[in-house]
């Protein structure tokens, strides 16, 4: 069978089940393509051989019960995974092999997939760009000079040009949703506490989870299906009801009410993110749905108060790369400069402006100004969702306010690189789910996404949305291959 890389993911379970394609033919496929990718730079470390094994493994004794019947799967590098090398796009972790696999990963592998390889990303996922990984940027599959967001911009470039049928990235303000809206895929950032943060390298504890990326919703709600658990090694996972997504996906949104917040209406918004979103506010009322107006009065806070209580977080969970427990060591003449040089020299710039901002707010002297006001902020920002959803069911908004911007355009500028997590990181704030689908192209053809924010565990819904949505919008991807050597 011809053409296995441009199958989405049900169709390659279907070909599977039905015994029309063997997990070692899909396999190879990927790796093949996969291995002339590398202009991309979307991986950081492939596993190709050994996913060849498993997948010969799998066909010896196929079981076809399992939701991912030796699917080949590439995955973000902040995932731990047993004995494969996980570096968080950082040279303090180059070296470093974990013990253990991660939660979602392993939920991953006990439905059938096959790791292919870890996936590049933003430093310790800080980013907008990819361009912070020591690994080096990565390449938009739509057009070569463009960035393809971040951090998860391996993940999603990775989708995109088809190096693998579906992946998982990490969202901590955006790092799945806006490289998601930058590729022209689909990315899902669930309800804090849906998925295991178990074995995920930490950047901000209290905002991160994982979630799916996929070439459209079907398969995005059967990743988010299978990555979804209760564990008890990690005190913030929730234990609530999860629902069977990709079985219950339902295009009838009839009568549903959509908010559209009008604080997202910011200044100097391009005229064609604005159409985007007028035209996403027609396609959800052809879909029979309801449009209310809403406010989330605190908007405008959301980016500053994240960028105050993310790097604060950072700042402590970083405090672990010191040289001697694991990962890159610098010498040093003693004790102390030893742990100078090892964080000076094992970290880029933007994570030592993130360590030294987080430093701060949370010094004596500066706590209450900054970090304690963020926290209160951000309880603000929170109870204006739970007002908002008195009214309505799910809030549709644009998922970032340009499409893809140029490598190096913002590598400079941290403060208009942030800006672009603006419509992004107040879900993340509010722990609660978004969803970015592909909806539109600018006047260069780049993809611009539109951006589903749901209540908190009210994913089916907003995937629900995202299906109907998916329908009428027909986004077609210009996938045009110029990485291929
Ligand atoms: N771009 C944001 C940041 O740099 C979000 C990153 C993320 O979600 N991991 O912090």
């Amino acid at each position: 069978m011809s053409d296995i890389t441009k199958q989405t993911l049900t169709d390659l379970v279907k070909n599977i089940k039905e015994k029309k394609l063997s997990s070692e033919e899909i396999t190879k496929d990927f790796i093949l393509r996969s291995e002339k990718s590398n202009k991309l730079n979307s991986y950081i470390t492939n596993d190709f051989n050994n996913a060849l094994l498993k997948a010969k493994k799998f066909d010896q004794k196929p079981n076809f019960n399992l939701k991912l019947p030796g699917i080949p799967i590439a995955v973000k590098d902040l995932f731990c995974t047993k004995d494969v090398k996980t570096t968080a796009g950082s040279k303090i972790l180059n070296n470093f092999v974990p013990t253990y696999e991660s939660t979602v990963t392993q939920n991953i592998w006990n439905e059938g997939g096959i790791l292919l390889g870890k996936l590049n990303c933003d430093e310790f996922a800080m980013g907008s760009s990819n361009e912070t990984s020591f690994f080096g940027n990565v390449q938009n599959p739509i057009d070569k000079n463009l960035v393809p967001g971040g951090s998860s911009g391996g993940s999603a470039s990775a989708v995109c040009a088809q190096l693998t049928p579906i992946t998982i990235g990490t969202d901590t303000g955006g790092s799945i949703r806006q490289p998601a809206s930058f590729t022209g895929i689909v990315g899902l950032k669930p309800t804090y506490g849906s998925c295991s943060r178990y074995g995920i390298v930490a950047f901000a504890s209290s905002l991160d989870q994982a979630g799916p990326m996929a070439q459209n919703v079907k398969d995005c709600a059967l990743l988010q299906e299978i990555i979804t658990s209760h564990d008890v090694k990690d005190s913030t996972s929730i234990d609530f009801k999860r629902a069977l997504y990709s079985k219950e996906l339902n295009k009838n949104i009839k009568g549903k009410k959509i908010g559209i917040p009008k604080e997202y209406r910011v200044d100097g918004m391009p005229k064609e993110i604005e159409e985007l979103w007028e035209k996403g506010i027609e396609y959800v009322k052809d879909c029979g749905a309801e449009v209310i107006n809403i406010s989330l009065p605190h908007t405008s806070y959301a980016l500053p108060t994240y960028y105050i209580v993310a790097p604060a977080e950072a700042s402590s969970n970083l405090a672990r790369y010191d040289g001697v427990k694991y990962g890159f060591r610098a010498k040093g003449e003693n004790l102390i400069d030893m742990y100078e040089k090892t964080r000076s020299e094992g970290f880029g710039a933007e994570v030592q402006r993130r360590i030294m901002i987080g430093t701060y707010v949370l010094s004596s002297g500066y706590y209450d100004a900054y970090y304690l006001k963020a926290q209160k902020v951000r309880k603000l920002i929170k109870n204006d969702f739970d007002e908002a959803y008195k009214k309505v069911d799910a809030i549709l908004t644009p998922s970032t306010p340009s499409s893809a911007f140029k490598i190096g355009e913002k590598k400079d500028d941290p403060v208009s690189m942030y800006l672009n997590d603006i419509f992004t990181v107040p879900v993340n704030l509010a722990g609660l789910p978004g969803i970015s689908i592909p909806a539109g192209h600018d006047s260069k053809g780049y993809p611009l996404g539109l951006q589903i924010i749901g209540k908190a565990f009210d994913e089916q819904n907003i995937l629900n949305i995202a299906y109907a949505m998916e329908d009428k919008i027909n986004f077609k991807n210009n996938i045009n291959d110029w990485w291929i050597k």
